[in-house]
């Protein structure tokens, strides 16, 4: 068996378009073997040139049992910065079970000269921060973290996510927009200035394909209230696609066989 034999089998936890980018790179190779992991949040994910299984794994233990089970080589965390809780699972689960992990991680964004924000550290935070005058607001926190907003009904919400909001939110004023990402800064420009907005509420994701909203609130002098990224588990980390495809190469090339 030769070294480059040992990495046969990886486990892609996605949910991200960086994840959609790696398994499309991956997808073609023989040599491996790639699934994707999906939470199973959006009912709408375009289809993955790989295996995709659905659904959680019953938190770090249920994950370990999977990577043994299907004796997976190689664990991607390729998710989401603010899912906190598959990325420490993955930590836990990949040391328990024996499997190297690599997570994919976007730097965060860093304000730049011109950007006004408030960055909270949970939701109920930003919907505080809000204040109590009405306001028009652009929520693009996505579907499932916009409950909370409720509690603060004289605003008049502009409602951006993947999936509709279902049941809708209950405030007596709000807009909703459902379409999968990315855009660019001109379109949500446009679509800011068009809904009057004055501030927008935003997660702080990193990467390119969500800064859209972000360069728009600054071009037109908008305070942004930001949620800051949690704390995330300690462990190799890459920000890109390519350089995940570069790890991969060099550990495929120096693996160990097994049994040696
Ligand atoms: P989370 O709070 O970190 O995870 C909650 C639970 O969901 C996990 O304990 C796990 O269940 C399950 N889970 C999460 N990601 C999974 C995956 N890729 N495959 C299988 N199970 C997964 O996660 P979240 O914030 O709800 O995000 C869910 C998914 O949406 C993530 O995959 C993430 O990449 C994507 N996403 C999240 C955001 C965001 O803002 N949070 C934005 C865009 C995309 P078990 O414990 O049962 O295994």
């Amino acid at each position: 068996m030769t070294g480059s034999a040992r990495i046969t089998r990886i486990l892609i936890l996605g949910g991200t378009s960086e994840a959609r980018r790696l398994a499309e790179a991956l997808g073609g190779r023989a040599d491996i073997a790639v699934t994707v992991s999906l939470a199973g949040r959006t009912a709408s994910a375009p289809p993955l040139p790989v295996p995709v299984r659905i659904g959680g794994f019953g938190g770090a233990d249920g994950l370990a049992d999977y990577l043994r089970a299907e004796r997976i080589d190689v664990l991607i965390d390729a998710t989401h910065p603010h899912a906190a809780v598959i990325s420490a699972n993955a930590a836990e689960a990949a040391r328990t079970a024996g499997v190297r992990l690599l997570a994919l991680r976007r730097p965060a964004w860093v304000p730049q000269t011109g950007d006004r924000w408030v960055e909270v550290a949970t939701i109920d935070e930003a919907v505080e921060a809000l204040g109590q005058a009405p306001a028009r607001v652009f929520l693009t926190l996505g579907r499932n973290a916009v409950r909370p907003f409720a509690a603060a009904p004289q605003h008049i919400y502009l409602i951006r996510s993947v999936d509709p909001v279902d049941p809708p939110l209950a405030v007596p004023h709000a807009t909703y927009i459902t379409a999968r990402g990315p855009f660019s800064e001109a379109e949500d420009r446009t679509l800011m200035e068009r809904h009057r907005i004055d501030l927008v509420v935003a997660k702080n994701s990193g990467g390119e394909a969500a800064r859209g909203k972000i360069d728009a609130a600054r071009a037109l002098g908008l305070p942004v209230i930001m949620l800051k990224q949690p704390v995330l588990p300690e462990g190799p980390s890459v920000e890109t696609v390519e350089e995940v495809l570069a790890w991969l190469d060099h550990a495929m090339t120096f693996a160990t066989p097994r049994g040696v």
